[in-house]
C-alpha cells in the first residue's frame, strides 16, 4: 500500500487515489523489490525496462480524465501496473507492448488477479491498434522523439492522449492533447519527465 506520498505531491483525484490503493503495486515487481515495491520511484521490470514511478502513473491518469466506459489505449504494458488502474477506473483497455517477453508476463499477471475485460496486443504501438480505434483516451508511457501520426488518428473527437515526447538525449516534456475534430488539435505542456524510449519498429 502506498503511503501519503503520493497525495502529498498533489494528486487531488478521489477515484484515481482509490484506483492507486487497489492496485497492488508488490504483484507487479519481481521478489527481489518486495521491500521496496511501495516506494515512490521507478523499478526495474527487467528486458532493461521499468515500471514508472507512481505519482507519475496517478498523475498521468489524472490528467487522462478518463470518464466510466471510455474506450481506452496504453501504449507500453510493461508491467501491467498502469493497465490495471485504468481498468478499476471503469475504462474498456486495449495496451499493447512492443516486447514478447513483457507482453507475455503482463497478460499471464492480469488474468491471474482476475482482470477479464482487457485487450492485450503485441506489437509497435507507434501504429496504434486500428481494429478498435477510435479511442476515447491514449496513454502512451515510453517516449517517441514526436507525436505519432496514427495514434492521433486513432484518437477520437473530442478524445484525450496524455504522452511523453523527447529524445533521450534532451529533456522530455509530458503532454496532453485535446483532439478537438480532424484537423485541430490543442497540445499542452504539463511538467519535464523521463521515460524510456518508444521504440520504433
Ligand atoms: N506502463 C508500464 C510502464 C512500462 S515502461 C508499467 O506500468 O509498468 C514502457 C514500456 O513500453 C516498456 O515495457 C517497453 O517495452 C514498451 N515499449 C517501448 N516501445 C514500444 C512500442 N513501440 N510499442 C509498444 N510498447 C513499447
Amino acid at each position: 500500500m502506498f503511503d501519503s506520498d503520493v497525495i502529498k505531491k498533489g494528486i487531488n483525484d478521489q477515484a484515481v487515489l482509490q484506483a492507486m490503493r487497489d492496485v497492488d503495486r508488490r504483484k507487479f515487481v519481481s521478489d527481489k523489490f518486495s521491500d521496496v515495491a511501495y516506494d515512490d520511484r521507478a523499478l526495474p521490470i527487467g528486458e532493461e525496462q521499468t515500471i514508472s514511478q507512481p505519482f507519475i502513473v496517478a498523475f498521468m491518469t489524472e490528467i487522462l480524465q478518463i470518464e466510466k466506459g471510455n474506450k481506452v489505449l496504453e501504449v507500453g504494458t510493461g508491467s501491467g501496473f498502469q493497465t490495471a488502474v485504468l481498468s478499476k477506473l471503469g475504462a474498456k483497455v486495449s495496451t499493447i507492448e512492443i516486447n514478447k517477453k513483457l507482453f507475455k508476463e503482463s497478460l499471464k499477471r492480469l488474468t491471474d488477479l482476475g482482470y477479464d475485460d482487457i485487450s492485450f496486443y503485441h506489437g509497435d504501438g507507434n501504429k496504434g491498434v486500428p481494429g478498435q480505434s477510435p479511442y476515447d483516451r491514449i496513454l502512451v508511457t515510453a517516449a517517441p522523439a514526436e507525436i505519432p501520426r496514427n495514434l492521433l488518428g486513432q484518437l477520437a473527437k473530442n478524445g484525450i492522449m496524455v504522452i511523453p515526447v523527447g529524445n533521450q538525449s534532451e529533456v522530455q516534456y509530458l503532454y496532453r492533447i485535446k483532439k478537438l475534430n480532424d484537423d485541430e488539435i490543442t497540445k499542452d505542456k504539463i511538467l519535464p519527465v523521463y521515460f524510456v524510449p518508444l521504440i520504433k519498429s
